[in-house]
């Protein structure tokens, strides 16, 4: 029997990303996604980029245990990758309380929803923002967590409970993935990022810049203690994190508890390196212009990818160029995403 994993949060950006990856490799892929940030579209193409279709998929809120409950009864799941969660830093300073109650909420209904129904095994979505304004980088696993906005609190609040949780039901086995910042899409140019309304993310709002959508790109600040007063930040290939999600599949059996591991590749960029980076990818120019900064955001996070390298024997192999290629195919091919 092929194994069946439960992707919440499917027809996102990493998700879907990550659905492809499972199909490719003979899993059998459930889907739950309420759609907020999402469009089913993404679904049809992981389809077809796969050449496989997934076993179901159901729009559906985590914290509705009812609509949780169904999907388990009517599927053998084997292990489920929680994506589904808000995921930008500036909305969530001017909505905490939505924050704490879709992503904490969603966590632990998944949670109580998992344990009724006798499935063990989970991989989490975390993020490297639970690191917060780091002394150094780069930062490993070991660095004290120090959330500066409601979005990192609430992922380093489920990072708590799922240790919290493992402590007492010791079956489970959960290794949280703390991302640094996945951009790129699919080399197809089929799939990639396409939020809903006004990107909050840098490489999204890029693009669209790129393509003709947004007039130009506000640097959020120059004048951070980094060489050019940009924020930096390790960018890493949607298809590693992608990857890096079915090891982390592979990889739960041998586990015990939870484990704490960073995605990243180790290499920082700025904003005006990313935007260099992109005009090269696109031959377009991008206009920006630098205003304030952006509140919870700090200067810089780079990921120590060493615990992954020696834990799975695997690392990112994709640069900055393939990160903006590819996002920029993705954009051009649909140049109003999904909805196109
Ligand atoms: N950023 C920016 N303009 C934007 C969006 C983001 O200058 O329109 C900067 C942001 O301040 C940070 C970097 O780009 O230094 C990455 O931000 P993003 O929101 O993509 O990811 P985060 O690191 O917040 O998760």
């Amino acid at each position: 029997m092929p194994t069946t994993v439960l992707v919440t949060g499917g027809a996102g950006f990493i998700g879907s990303h990550t659905c492809v990856e499972l199909l490719e490799n003979g899993y059998e892929v459930v889907v739950v996604d309420d759609h907020s940030n999402s469009s089913p579209v993404a679904l049809e193409r992981v389809a077809k980029t796969a050449g496989r279709p997934i076993a179901a998929a159901y729009r559906a809120d985590l914290r509705d245990r009812g609509a949780l409950d169904s999907v388990f009864a009517a599927h053998r799941i084997d292990s489920v990758i929680h994506f589904a969660a808000k995921k930008a830093v500036g909305e969530s300073v001017g909505m905490p309380v939505a924050y704490y109650d879709v992503n904490v909420g969603g966590t632990t209904s998944l949670l109580s929803a998992m344990h009724a129904h006798g499935v063990r095994h989970l991989v989490f979505s975390s993020s490297c923002s639970v690191y917060g304004n780091a002394d150094k980088v780069p930062l490993t696993e070991q660095d004290p967590p120090a959330p500066t906005n409601p979005y990192a609190s609430t992922k380093w609040m489920c990072e708590q409970v799922l240790a919290d949780t493992c402590r007492h039901l010791p079956e489970l086995r959960v290794l949280a993935l703390r991302y640094f910042n996945p951009v790129g899409a699919h080399p197809s140019g089929l799939l990639g990022e396409d939020p809903r309304g006004v990107p909050n993310n840098v490489m999204p709002y890029l693009a669209q810049v790129a393509v003709g959508r947004r007039e130009r790109l506000s640097v959020f600040g120059d004048d951070y203690p980094t060489p050019d007063g940009t924020g930096i930040r390790d960018y890493i290939h949607v298809m590693d994190v992608a990857e890096g999600h079915r090891r982390a599949l592979e990889r739960l059996n041998d586990e015990s508890g939870l484990r704490v591991l960073n995605l990243g590749t180790g290499v920082g960029s700025s904003v005006l390196e990313l935007v260099s980076a992109f005009e090269q990818a696109s031959g377009r120019p991008i206009p920006y212009e630098v205003t304030g900064r952006r509140a919870g955001d700090v200067a810089e996070l780079v990921a120590d990818p060493g615990a992954v390298k020696e834990a799975w024997n695997w690392a990112a192999t994709r640069d900055l160029s393939a990160m903006c290629r590819d996002a920029w195919r993705f954009q051009e091919l649909n140049p109003a995403g999904y909805g196109g």
